[in-house]
């Protein structure tokens, strides 16, 4: 039950994850969270080194959908600069979505990645659904109203493993 909350791999921030990486491990495409992963939850723009990781991933031919548990507005304002598909109120850790957004890239399921900072939507959802999951550390320490309860189950979570042995968590509180 427990492994199910496990990311197959953690990271420190989305700029760890590079094309090089990805083709190396014959990666094709991501499918990747919004709030506190790419941008902080109350950012509704793409930052300048945001933009240049797409625009990376593009050149290498590896495609990037955006699913977010997020409202249309926002998860709408934040893609369409990037030219990115992507769908909102996606109801992770559900699999509907991440089914939905292999389906649009034409893909297999070994050819892409989810990332995420949320071990109970993003992690927990794309486990399920049988991708690679990778975790990174929610670029703020705080959420939305939405996310504040699943941090609380979250850091029981992320204990258990700890204590296990299972994962060495960066993104821990002090
Ligand atoms: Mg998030």
């Amino acid at each position: 039950m427990l492994k199910k909350f496990l990311p197959d791999q953690h990271v420190k921030d989305i700029f760890e994850i590079t094309p090089e990486l990805l083709k190396e491990r014959n990666i094709k495409g991501i499918i990747t969270d919004l709030d506190n992963t790419l941008v902080a939850w109350n950012e509704p723009d793409a930052t300048e080194a945001i933009t240049e990781w797409f625009d990376q991933m593009a050149q290498h031919g590896i495609k990037v959908s955006v699913v977010s548990n997020n409202d249309k507005k926002r998860v709408k304002h934040f893609t369409t600069p990037l030219n990115r598909p992507y769908i909102h109120r996606a109801n992770k850790p559900l699999k509907t979505a991440f089914y939905k957004s292999l389906k649009e890239m034409q893909l297999k399921k070994e050819e892409v990645v989810v990332i995420g900072d949320q071990i109970m939507t993003d992690i927990l959802g794309g486990n399920r659904s049988g991708f690679h999951t990778i975790l990174v550390v929610p670029i703020l320490q705080t959420d939305d109203k939405a996310t504040k309860f699943n941090r609380k189950i979250e850091r029981f979570i992320l204990n258990k493993l700890e204590k296990r042995g299972w994962i060495e968590w960066q993104g821990k509180k002090k």
